[in-house]
């Protein structure tokens, strides 16, 4: 794994090795897969963070006749939360009936997340579930809690693996951490 890098700078260390992101990715899938049995499922996945994980994860899970929708929502402004979800993108298909599965990059105060799960309750899903690469429990302000984590972080601001910092380091294949906020 590389050494430490630096954004607008910024400096991060690795936090979180491709060996491990995969290795929980193949973990929640198999649990996704058990679950959605006999199901109705639709992925939804919340852009843009989500988009490495989904495609991941969904290969992963590895159901043939489940499709794919797209919903895109912003609420971060450099390393924090702005406090306000600005919804980007709304969701085109008909989600009735259908076994609705969220796959997000990383739930931190829940404010997306719950304001997301409100919105879809009333678009008549025969079910919902909430799949999260990361989870910062910590820095919960609604008490949202997703259905399933494939790492629960500490409140410390993360790069890579889709997450960005104002648009850039999407494209690593690790996990970084700030270094001022590694223990
Ligand atoms: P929430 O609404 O506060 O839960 O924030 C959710 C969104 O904020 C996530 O989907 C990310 O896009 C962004 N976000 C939260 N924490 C981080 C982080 O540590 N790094 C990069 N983006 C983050
Ligand atoms: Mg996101």
């Amino acid at each position: 794994m590389e050494k430490k890098i630096t954004v607008d700078g910024l400096t991060f260390v690795p936090y979180i090795t491709k060996e491990e992101i995969e290795k929980e990715v193949k973990r929640v899938a198999a649990e996704l897969r058990d679950d959605l049995k006999g199901g109705n499922p639709l992925f939804l996945c919340v852009l843009t963070g989500s988009f490495i994980f989904a495609a991941d994860l969904i290969r992963e899970v590895g159901l043939n006749d489940a499709p794919v929708a797209f919903v895109r929502y912003s609420s971060y402004e450099g390393t924090s939360s702005s406090g306000q979800v600005k919804q980007l993108m709304g969701l085109k298909e008909d989600i009735s009936g259908r076994d609705v599965v969220i796959v997000e990059d990383i739930v931190d105060t829940g404010l997306t997340a719950s304001l997301m799960v409100e919105d879809l309750k009333k678009r008549n899903p025969a079910s919902i579930r909430f799949v999260t690469l990361l989870h910062k429990p910590e820095s919960s302000k609604t008490g949202f809690k997703p259905d399933y984590v494939a790492f629960s972080i500490p409140p410390k601001f993360i790069i890579g693996y889709g997450l960005d910092l104002d648009g850039k380091v999407r494209n690593l294949k690790d996990i970084y951490v700030i270094q001022d906020q590694q223990d």
